[in-house]
């Protein structure tokens, strides 16, 4: 069996990375920077009040009680010619640049005006809110590097310094399919021994949070020429991906179909659940054979496609960040494998997590998964975490707040 390190290594050297292009900002978001952002404006762009309030100039506002005489009005968006001179000042608003002469601003609240005078009620220091050019990014500076996958705080900071097109690497199109002669989709009667194809449409909702096309090839019967059929239209993708007919079994078709392939391999990875995988390349596609249990599905797309996806995508952080956390019950695995066990995550917010089993943890139950907040990382070698024990926790989501709407 190989060890699941080794299994993941293999996978990422295998992966090619795609073209660039430029998008819109509109389209940015979840994209990879194909090259470092270089700003090519300060951010702000010149000096200006962080206050409504009067510009004035520090000298003149050492100590409270000083009368200015008020010369003029700045709103945002405008700008004024005037010079404020020794005893004046300029009524300004937040935003609005600072006029020539002035370096420091008084808040409102710390003023009285009467007529043209105003009255400065504190002493202020020089430079008080006054936000300087550049004062966030200057021009020139490297605000993020080539490989970083753009959030929407990301595309806030793009626009901030007007890079409108980002250049970004191409997304990789990805063609999945269920294999099984048991499976009825969603949405249609179950006869006799069929059940739901639960792997196809979690599948998808896996891929699109990864950030790439999708191309649905359907559910493919157990038949050899159907199937070969299908790999065949998958393989006009970057990327294949099936579920199911990788093991032992009679009908396990995917096997029987691509066995002889010197260009599939067939692996037994020393995880649990997910043991049976293939990997390689059909024509110049990218190959995942992933196993038939949905839960296995789910770990062997977190732990192989997903990571490959990301770097195909140029992303360099492609794992899932993972937490310490504190064993709330025995974990009893097989010492022989990694096993993945998936735990919901306790008191987080207390900054003493604890996890504890989402639900049943054999490769069918699917409800466990979507209870859980990750998966809790038991390495070979190690059997049972007991109760107290620390363990590692890959998270593949976030609990959401404990602070629910009471008024639904
Ligand atoms: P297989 O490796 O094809 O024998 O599949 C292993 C187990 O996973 C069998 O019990 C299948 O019925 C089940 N299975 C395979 N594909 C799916 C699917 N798309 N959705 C739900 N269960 C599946
Ligand atoms: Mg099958």
């Amino acid at each position: 069996m190989k060890p699941l390190e080794e299994a993941r290594a293999e996978v990422l050297s295998a992966v090619p990375l795609l073209g660039r292009e430029r998008v819109s900002i509109r389209e940015s978001l979840g994209r990879v920077l194909a090259g470092d952002v270089i700003s090519p404006e300060d951010v702000p762009p010149f000096a200006n009040s962080a206050m409504d309030g009067f510009a004035v100039r520090g000298a003149d506002v050492t100590a409270a009680g000083s009368v200015l005489e008020v010369i003029g009005d700045l709103p945002a968006g405008s700008r004024s010619d005037l010079v404020v001179g020794p005893g004046e000042a300029i009524r300004i608003m937040t935003g609005a640049p600072m006029p020539a002469g002035a370096d420091t601003v008084v808040r409102v609240e710390e003023t009285l005006s009467e007529g043209s005078k105003v009255t400065i009620n504190t002493a202020v220091d020089v430079g008080t809110a006054v936000r300087p050019a550049g004062g966030d990014v200057t021009r020139g500076q490297t605000v993020f590097t080539a490989g970083t996958r753009l959030t929407p705080m990301h595309v806030g900071v793009l626009s901030t310094v007007g890079v409108a097109e980002p250049d970004v690497f191409a997304r990789p199109r990805v063609a999945f399919m269920s294999t099984g002669d048991e499976l009825t989709p969603v949405g249609e009667a179950l006869g006799p021994g069929a059940i739901r194809d639960s792997n196809r449409p979690m599948l998808r909702a896996l891929l699109e949070e990864t950030g790439v096309e999708t191309v649905d090839l359907g559910i493919v019967r157990d038949d050899p020429e159907a199937l070969r059929a299908a790999l065949d239209r998958g393989a006009e993708s970057d990327v294949v991906i099936s579920t199911g007919g990788v093991s032992m079994g009679d009908y396990d078709v995917t096997k029987l179909v691509l066995e002889g392939d010197t260009h599939v391999d067939f692996w037994q990875v020393a995880i649990q659940p997910a043991k049976p995988f293939a990997f390689g390349r059909i024509g110049s596609a990218l190959f995942f054979g992933l196993p038939g249990n949905p839960v296995s599905v789910l770990v062997s797309f977190e732990q192989f496609a997903r990571p490959a996806l990301l770097k195909m995508q140029g992303a360099r952080a492609v794992l899932r960040p993972r937490i310490v956390a504190r064993a709330g019950e025995n974990l009893d695995t097989d010492p022989g494998k990694t096993v993945f066990v998936r735990v919901r995550v306790d008191g987080l917010a207390d900054g003493e997590p604890t996890v504890v089993k989402a639900g049943g943890q054999a490769s069918n139950v699917l409800s466990a998964t979507a209870a859980a907040d990750g998966f809790a990382v038991v390495p070979r070698g190690t059997g049972t975490v007991a109760a107290g024990e620390e363990v590692s926790v890959e998270m593949y989501k976030w609990p959401e707040s404990r602070e629910w709407l009471d008024d639904r």
